[in-house]
């Protein structure tokens, strides 16, 4: 089974975005069985705007989780939603809490990079919540995505504060920390309940031009977590950022050929288990 850890919504045109039907249409060209898609919410502080600019961002700053409720109803074995909390507006554990409740979903993601840092002391009740039931949370860590956000919330070194807290919470650094690669290394190597979502590291090789960066990380992190933390994802099928280019459907092969397949120095098993079944066990699915 191949899932998708971090998909996307995204804009087809000014304000409209592609239809679930055109989502899910682009998963069976690529052969994905589940998407993880993920709410996000950017709030309006911290150098987010409360508007959409299409020139600026492409992939909605702000996706509400009925939003997001929605549109996986479509089909609701295919498309998994996560919530998205900001500390900046609201009690983020309440949000979460009725997310789970009402809406179904599986995880809370955390984009730091519109203003607050992993370790904010206005997320440790999520961080409790999340802890005693078992949901994970996925934070955003490296590179931002546009040019508005701020990238000093998103070093790696203030999730290991989390980590370290909350040792019965699972947590997932995205992206693999590009630039504070050996930063990323350190904090998820020293602590075993956090996993690593690769998405975006071919992305990030290829805007840079950093030979070997995706090969070199994904070896190290074998060897030094193994396998069975690791997760594939794809941004989902019609990613567009300013910064980084666009992709469509097609891409969901290259991205699994980069992040996973092409390597030698993984079995089949840990393939498998990078490309769908280590979320499986994360998710409880
Ligand atoms: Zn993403």
């Amino acid at each position: 089974m191949i899932i998708d850890f971090h998909a996307h919504p995204e804009f087809k045109n000014q304000n409209e975005l592609y239809s679930p039907q055109e989502f899910v249409l682009g998963m069976d060209i690529g052969g994905i069985d589940i998407s993880c898609v993920y709410g996000n919410d950017q709030a309006d502080a911290g150098g987010a705007p409360p508007w959409r600019d299409e020139r600026l961002m492409a992939v909605p700053t702000n996706f509400s989780d009925e939003e997001c409720a929605a549109f996986c109803a479509h089909f609701p074995k295919r498309l998994i939603g996560f919530t998205s909390i900001n500390p900046d507006r609201y009690q983020p554990e309440r949000k979460v809490e009725r997310a789970i409740k009402e809406f179904g979903m599986k995880a809370v993601k955390l984009y730091p990079h519109s203003g607050f840092y992993p370790n904010d002391p206005r997320l440790i009740r999520t961080y409790d919540l999340c802890s005693r039931i078992g949901v994970p949370v996925v934070i955003h860590t490296g590179m931002k995505a546009v040019s508005w956000q701020s990238m000093k919330y998103n070093l790696p070194i203030y999730v290991d504060e989390v980590a370290a807290s909350f040792p019965d919470l699972n947590i997932v650094m995205c992206h693999g920390g590009y630039p504070w690669i050996e930063e990323f290394m350190a904090v998820v190597y020293t602590n075993p309940n956090i996993w690593v979502d690769l998405t975006f590291m071919d992305r990030i090789e290829e805007t840079f031009i950093i030979p070997g960066l995706v090969e070199n990380t994904v070896r190290r992190l074998v060897q030094l977590i193994g396998a069975k933390r690791l997760l594939w994802g794809s941004e989902g099928p019609y990613l567009e950022l300013p910064l980084y280019g666009k992709q469509n459907p097609s891409y969901y092969q290259v991205s699994q050929h980069k992040l996973v397949k092409r390597f030698d120095f993984l079995s089949e098993e840990d393939k498998a288990d990078i490309l769908g079944r280590n979320a499986v066990r994360l998710l409880n699915l």
